[in-house]
């Protein structure tokens, strides 16, 4: 039975289980695989370090209110965060590593800075 070898598409002869027509594109195939999920993993950890910088920046003092449109005008992404914490009231504190968020009425949000790591 002919086969494709997903690489460079060439049709080869080999065992069932062989998938690709030599090491070669075996080894290209999966170099490029793993650098796609590297560099996932890098744009989010950039964007979960950028949004932590947004909410230091805004939050010099460790505890303040602002607007959503300062964080959205910042570039900071809601989707992004690092944990949760949601207190015994059921109030959902997203986190970015050591800065959190805290949605409050009318687009406002809570910013708070926690010191100790909580799971
Ligand atoms: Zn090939």
């Amino acid at each position: 039975m002919k086969k494709s070898c997903p690489e460079c598409g060439d049709k080869f002869q080999g065992r069932r289980d062989k998938v690709f027509c030599s090491a070669a594109c075996r080894s290209t195939y999966n170099n490029r695989l793993n650098s796609d999920a590297n560099n996932f993993v890098r744009n989010i950890n950039n964007l979960l370090r950028k949004n932590r910088r947004i909410l230091a920046s805004l939050n010099p003092d460790g505890k303040t209110k602002v607007h959503k449109t300062k964080l959205l005008d910042a570039g900071f992404k809601f989707q992004y965060f690092t944990n949760q914490y949601i207190t015994q009231g059921g109030k959902v504190y997203n986190f970015c590593y050591d800065q959190g968020y805290l949605e409050l009425d009318k687009g406002y949000y809570a910013l708070v800075y926690r010191k100790e790591y909580v799971a």
